[in-house]
């Protein structure tokens, strides 16, 4: 089955988990600092805290940062779940900003509006997240410069992005946002099976997510009430067990070491796929900029239906038949009847995401994808455009 996204795992990948079932520890050793350690040397962050999924970095980023009910909390509706669900979970509102139609990201120009708009009714923004969709960086200078202008609180879900460049910098995440979030899962870039990390170059908000994501505990003296001997630790805030395992780290740091081969392999499938799709107008391919290098999680496609004269369902059915996995990213999550009902967001609220979705399909992308797979694809493409 050719898939629209998928990880892929080598020898050496195998060999390094092989190396810890044998040794001491699964869990809380040495590996986890391991993996932190290059995750900081090659994202450039000052701290990284590797948690147990994408989802737990955003929960326990967000309770850090210290959101609390009536905390404004902006994302884009083109996302996860989890991004949306991770401001609800620390009792914030979640609040939507549409996407720009060029990069998929949210529009800075359409944010500084609606921080405008709760301006008149003496509402601030909290925070921002900001997700770089499908690997492409938002506008990043102009997201900075109106956290510093007015005082909000930026993240980067970064989860489609890793190993993507902003002005030939791959390190741009931390360089712009308060706090960086990734995501481990098999479809992205890097995996640990289920994984995620928080990085960040605030000490205090690392410390804090670090004590989070293990029961709020602290063994640390300076911090301690009471000292009762060797064996105590306190809690001084609520926490979860949100811990990574020293085995999905050992992957983890295997991963990292190709990531720069998975990137250059998913540009060159992207490659092939914006020549092929050139020739037509059925179709608009994700844009490409001169000074910033796509990390193709996805290769969201939009096509016309009108002008194809089949629907959505159809391509999904053709290409099914023919052993081709399709998928959708995303239905807007302002739509979800869980946002509809909790918070009164209706069809029409952000246009520009609901028609992304109307028209979006994401076509195969992924290292291992075969030559003759990808030509597959684009032969039945072709096909599908000719009837
Ligand atoms: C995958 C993903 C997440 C959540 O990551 P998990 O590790 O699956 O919890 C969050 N945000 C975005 C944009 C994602 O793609």
């Amino acid at each position: 089955m050719i898939s629209y996204g998928k990880q892929s795992i080598n020898q050496t990948d195998i060999d390094s988990l092989i190396r810890i079932f044998k040794g001491d520890w699964l869990t809380q050793g040495p590996t986890v600092k391991k993996f932190e350690a290059d995750l900081k040397n090659y994202f450039g962050s000052d701290y990284a805290c590797a948690v147990s999924n994408g989802t737990a970095a955003l929960h326990l980023a967000g309770i850090a940062l210290g959101w609390k009910k009536n905390d404004i909390v902006i994302t884009s509706p083109l996302t996860f779940l989890s991004t949306v669900n991770s401001i609800v979970y620390s009792g914030a509102t979640p609040e939507f900003v549409d996407i720009d139609f060029e990069t998929y990201t949210l529009d800075p120009t359409k944010l500084e509006d609606k921080i405008k708009y709760y301006a008149r009714s003496g509402k601030e923004v909290r925070a921002v997240i900001a997700v770089d969709f499908a690997g492409q960086p938002c506008d990043w200078k102009a997201l900075n410069y109106l956290s510093q202008k007015y005082k909000f609180q930026l993240i980067n879900d970064n989860c489609h992005s890793l190993g993507a460049s902003y002005y030939g910098d791959k390190q741009y995440a931390v360089k712009y946002a308060d706090a960086v979030i990734h995501s481990y899962h098999p479809v992205k870039h890097i995996t640990t099976g289920e994984g995620g990390a928080v990085l960040t170059n605030n000490k205090e908000l690392s410390d804090k997510v670090k004590k989070l994501r293990s029961h709020g505990m602290t063994k640390i003296e300076d911090e301690l009430e009471n000292n009762e001997g060797p064996w105590y630790y306190e809690m001084h805030e609520l926490g979860y067990n949100y811990r990574i395992t020293d085995f999905q780290c050992a992957l983890g740091v295997s991963q990292l070491k190709r990531l720069d081969e998975f990137i250059s392999k998913r540009q060159a499938i992207a490659q092939k796929y914006n020549n092929f799709f050139s020739d037509n107008d059925f179709v608009k391919v994700p844009k490409k900029y001169n000074d910033i290098d796509h990390a193709y999680h996805l290769y969201p496609l939009l096509i016309n239906f009108k002008k194809i004269k089949l629907n959505k369902s159809d391509i999904f059915k053709i290409m099914l038949k023919e052993g081709v996995n399709l998928q959708v990213h995303y239905f807007p999550v302002h739509l979800q009847p869980y946002y509809k009902k909790k918070f009164g967001f209706k069809k029409g609220d952000y246009p520009l995401s609901e028609m992304f979705y109307e028209n979006e399909i994401s076509i195969p992308i992924y290292p291992d994808l075969k030559n003759n797979e990808q030509y597959k694809v684009m032969q039945l493409f072709k096909e599908i455009f000719n009837d």
